[in-house]
Parts: C-alpha cells; structure tokens; sequence
C-alpha cells in the first residue's frame, strides 16, 4: 500500500450542509475560510512528518499516525503566535465535530483497529500537548473543552517525552547551510469539482509556504513534491512511492461546510450568551 490516509471521513462528506445553500454574510465567510485553512495546516503539517519520516528514515516508537499528530502540533506551539493557537484550536473543534457525524449504534469496529486514533482522542492528545506546553496560555481552552485539572497537570511530561523524542530525530536532519531541498508544488484538476477550495488555497498560498519550508529546514535526500488534487474521497495522504503530499481538494471543502454546518451556530450562540452576560454586567465592549 502505497498511501496512507489520515481518516476515514468519506462516510460524513454526505451528511454535511451544503454551505453553499446558505446566504452568509462576509464575517461568517472569512471565518469559514479560516477555519478550514487552520485545519488544513495542521493536516499539511501531519503529512509532512509521514514524509520526513520516510524520507529521513526516522525512528518511530510508538504508532506512526499518533507521531505525527504529535509533531505537527508541536511545530504550532514552537512559533506559537496567537494564529498558531487559534488554528490548534480550530484543529481541536474539527476532530470533536467530525465526531459527532458517527452514527447513534456507536463505533464500529474499524474505529478500533485503524491506523488512527479515534478523532476524539486525537482532539485530547492535542489539548494535552498545547497546556503541557504553557499550563496558564491554555489552561481556560483545556478545562473548556473538558480536560480535567489533574490531566491538564499530568501533560506536561507529555509535552516534555514529545519535544524531546521529536527534536532529537529532527535535529540532525537540519539543513544549516546546506543548499535548499527540491519540494515542488503542484495543483492537479485546476478544472475539477471543487474551484472554491482550490482558489482558497492558492490565495493563501498554503502549499508553497510548506513547500519552502521543508526546502529551507531540511536536508532531504530525494526531490519531493506537495501536491493538491481531487481524490474522489475526503482525505490527505504521503504517498511512499512518488514521495509526494497529497492534500484533497475535499478535505478543505468538507471542513468549511463543517464551519457553517456545526460550528458556527455554536460559535455564535456562545457569543451571544458573553454579551448578553456583559450587558448584564453593565459592562461595554
Ligand atoms: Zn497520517
């Protein structure tokens, strides 16, 4: 098997409102858009660390696909900017939500014996690492999203085991120097099913920042390429044999409607509630 995915959400793509069905107002627009760039980050960030892992014969002690997690997360908390914590943030919601698409008879058992980490657990490991990393930057988010006090204490061995192992593997691989690495870009099926996604991510220019990221971090051994494209499923994949990221043109589409599916209307409702309890209070923004 040439291709490993990152998850299994074909099966909630159908479920989904079509956002395109709502009448948004600017605000609500961007901020789909956001959400669905600072998901698709942390995901370009995951696949990158399968392709440094194959590329750069890594060592993995433990499951390759929790690894992963673990270092794209990381990579967020080492810059660390306000937009960093936000789209981890974002990343957390998009695991809790796709969650909730599962069906009432519960887990089946794939859920068990896949590659990944039930995505609920994949929304904790994260949280985990973020107040592991800065216990009182993340504490509040942490205890909102229902972490435990006594959990939140424990991450930060975590977060130490996790820096650590990953700086150690990382560190020799740094490129100090050495001429750029060969990471090209490409978007495949510039005409296909999906334009929005595929101009959102050329506006941003997402791709080309990772690709001159890993060019301009690491000392690769091969030419490697990150590409987008229509997959026909919602995914993103390292394929070993072309050594090449491949980010689905689906998986940016299917996060946005997510956004305004699920999770605006949360996001609205709570901020409603915050001015309404600020009038209250007598106080003005
Ligand atoms: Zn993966």
């Amino acid at each position: 098997m040439a291709k490993r995915m990152i998850a299994a959400l074909l099966a909630v793509l159908a479920v989904a409102t079509p956002a395109a069905a709502q009448q948004l107002t600017n605000v609500q627009r961007d901020a789909a858009i956001q959400f669905a760039l600072n998901n698709t980050r942390h995901t370009m960030l995951h696949e990158i660390g399968h392709l440094l892992v194959d590329q750069l014969d890594l060592p993995v002690l433990g499951r390759e696909e929790d690894a992963v997690d673990m270092m794209a997360t990381l990579l967020m908390l080492d810059t660390g900017t306000e937009a960093d914590v936000i789209g981890l943030q974002d990343t957390i919601d998009g695991w809790r939500y796709s969650e909730s698409f599962r069906p009432s008879r519960g887990y089946v058992n794939s859920a068990f014996y896949g590659a990944h980490s039930l995505d609920i657990q994949r929304s904790y490991a994260m949280a985990c690492l973020m107040v592991g990393s800065d216990y009182e930057r993340h504490t509040q988010y942490a205890t909102r999203i229902s972490l435990p006090i006594d959990r939140q204490k424990s991450c930060a061995e975590d977060y130490r085991i996790a820096e650590r192992g990953w700086s150690m593997v990382l560190d020799p691989h740094r490129r100090q120097g050495a001429p750029a690495s060969d990471v090209t870009v490409q978007y495949r099926d510039t005409r296909g099913q999906y334009p929005e996604a595929q101009a959102l991510l050329e506006q941003a220019q997402v791709l080309e920042q990772y690709a001159d990221w890993v060019a301009k971090n690491f000392v690769l051994p091969n030419p490697v390429q990150i590409t987008a494209e229509n997959c026909g499923e919602v995914n993103a994949f390292y394929d070993l044999e072309t050594r090449e990221v491949i980010l689905c043109y689906e998986w940016v589409d299917f996060f946005y409607e997510l956004y305004v599916s699920d999770i605006m209307p949360v996001r609205e409702h709570f901020e409603m509630m915050r001015k309404l309890k600020l009038e209250k209070l007598g106080r003005v923004e």
